[in-house]
């Protein structure tokens, strides 16, 4: 489409949006989906099935476990990780792709994968969002109400040793509105509210 690459010192940095499950990650996304499509975010695959309202190729790519395999085995996903018993991936070429045409890049996945793209790439920007208290997160992840009990229990397993792991990352930022969140994400990635 006749984009010219940037040079690689004026290639944005990527930005990885982590935290622990429930603390509202996905909303964040989606109003910045929403306001802000000079942002792109990555579409992830996995291997959980899809829940209501959510489509193929939108909010995930909905893969088999042997497509899944298949990814990993040729070295197609950025990072992945198994999370609460499925499999999730970041593909690798549409971010360097978007990347190389200087376009900022957001990737909103779970903390083993926050921590592999930190070793793929060190100049990445780990923003890990924080829940507004411990109370809070448990009122979320128990009123979701699309997943049985075993699953929540799973996820709030997950969470404590996932809210652990804030001092490793660049920059935190607490949920208290999903308005502030996203506008203190875009003045990070130094992307002008239009
Ligand atoms: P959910 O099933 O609620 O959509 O996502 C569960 C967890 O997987 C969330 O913490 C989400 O951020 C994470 N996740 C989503 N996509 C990816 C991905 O591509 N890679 C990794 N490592 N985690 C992901």
């Amino acid at each position: 489409r006749g984009t010219t690459p940037v040079p690689p010192d004026a290639r944005p940095r990527l930005t990885v949006l982590s935290g622990p499950s429930g603390v509202g990650k996905s909303t964040v996304v989606a109003h910045m989906r929403k306001k802000h499509p000079e942002v792109w975010l990555s579409v992830s695959a996995t291997t959980r099935k899809p829940r209501p309202g959510e489509q193929h190729g939108v909010h995930y790519f909905f893969v088999s476990d042997e497509e899944m395999d298949k990814l990993i085995a040729n070295g197609e996903l950025l990072e992945w990780a198994e999370f609460a018993g499925n499999r999730y991936g970041t593909p690798r070429a549409p971010v360097m792709e978007r990347l190389e045409a200087g376009v900022p890049v957001l990737l909103e996945i779970d903390l083993q994968g926050a921590r592999q793209v930190r070793e793929a790439m060190p100049e990445s920007r780990l923003v890990f969002l924080a829940p507004p208290s411990w109370e809070e997160l448990v009122r979320r992840l128990t009123g979701r109400g699309t997943e049985p009990p075993e699953v929540i229990e799973r996820r709030l397993q997950a969470a404590k040793v996932e809210l652990a792991a804030e001092p490793e990352f660049d920059e935190t930022l607490v949920n208290t509105s999903v308005e502030d969140v996203a506008r203190e994400l875009l003045a990070l990635m130094g992307v002008e509210r239009s």
